[in-house]
């Protein structure tokens, strides 16, 4: 619920706005018993116990690795559905990795997430309740979010994006929209409406491939919307926000990570205000993809940035415990691969 539905609950519990305006203080702290927050009316709390209802998401199992602190949790949603949900320490500060939707339809051949297909998108109550029960279940902080588990976030945007702006509320959270990053797989009409409509929040774009017939081959959504179309609507997106977009490029041993392949790209996002984030492929059993390794990412950073293009390799957190990139699933039992 948004602030203002809170304040109408308020108003129909025969309550000022301002017990709407406490409840949304502490629903946004994590508190999810009525009977603990303390500065409502007795009668206002009876009221919600009866008529309303917060709920966490029920802890299936909460996992932690042992080579650098980072932590999944898988999370039971209320119609049997679960989710994962990662957190993660960075130097400028705890981030969480929510999913937005149980499964994905996208189906890009080398991640994990969407082998199963789609159950659905995630309410914003589900969105924002992973951040919250992660903070209590980590006991840490977190000052920063990315959209990058399982799902594609412009297929479930409305819910989405109220989730973002929930977090943001000034009289909630009040998360800088500055420290969140909503990352695609390429939904086009979605970068067009979402660089609109939240121009501070970061956006990251799965690339993969500097060419149709190779991107094609491992993203079935670039058939509908081609680079052609997609980069042109990412060069906008960087004019109307005045930010970089960041482009993520997972390498793949012998599909994208030659020579060739960075000139590609270079030619792809020449004068594109952007920056490219390597990833070396985190490896998913079933896919049968192999990962171009770290070395191999670091010589195609080099060569980036020798011409000109702004370049990193992205840190490789939780794999242990099949929390990086690309190995989120829903399905409990397949969760070792
Ligand atoms: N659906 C959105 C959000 C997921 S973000 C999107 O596609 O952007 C997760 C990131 O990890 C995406 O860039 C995705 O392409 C990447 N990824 C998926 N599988 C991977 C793998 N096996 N190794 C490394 N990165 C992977």
């Amino acid at each position: 619920m948004a602030l203002k539905d809170m304040e109408a609950l308020a108003g129909e519990a025969g309550q000022p706005a301002f017990r709407g305006r406490q409840l949304f203080r502490w629903i946004q702290r994590g508190e999810t018993d009525f009977r603990k927050m303390t500065d409502l009316p007795e009668v206002f709390i009876h009221y919600l116990q009866e008529e309303a209802g917060a709920d966490s998401l029920r802890t299936i199992r909460a996992q932690v690795s042992k080579t650098d602190g980072t932590r999944k949790f898988l999370f039971g949603l209320s119609d049997g559905a679960a989710v994962e949900s990662v957190f993660m320490k960075y130097k400028y500060g705890n981030t969480v990795c929510v999913s937005s939707q149980a499964g994905c339809r996208m189906g890009c051949a080398f991640c994990a997430s969407g082998l199963n297909g789609l159950q659905r998108g995630l309410r914003p109550g589900e969105i924002l309740s992973q951040i919250l029960d992660v903070e209590r279940e980590a006991g840490d902080p977190v000052s920063h979010l990315v959209v990058m588990g399982t799902g594609e976030p412009f297929d479930n945007y409305e819910n989405v994006t109220r989730a973002l702006a929930l977090l943001h509320d000034p009289k909630g959270r009040n998360m800088s929209y500055r420290n969140m990053t909503v990352s695609t797989c390429g939904v086009v009409p979605g970068i067009q409406r979402f660089t609109r409509e939240f121009p501070q929040v970061n956006l990251a774009v799965s690339l993969h491939a500097p060419t149709d017939e190779q991107r094609s081959r491992i993203m079935p959504v670039n058939k509908r919307w081609p680079l052609d179309v997609l980069i042109p609507a990412c060069r906008e997106a960087a004019e109307r926000t005045g930010r970089r977009v960041t482009f993520e490029y997972a390498l793949i041993h012998g599909v994208n990570d030659r020579r060739e392949d960075a000139d590609a790209l270079l030619e792809r996002l020449s004068g594109c205000l952007c920056h490219v984030n390597l990833i070396p492929l985190n490896e998913v059993s079933e896919t049968g993809f192999v990962s171009a390794g770290r070395k191999r990412a670091r010589s195609f950073m080099d060569y980036l940035t020798a011409h000109g293009m702004p370049a990193t390799v992205r840190r490789q957190l939780g794999a242990d415990i099949q929390g990086a990139c690309g190995q989120l699933r829903f399905e409990n039992s397949k969760n070792n691969n």
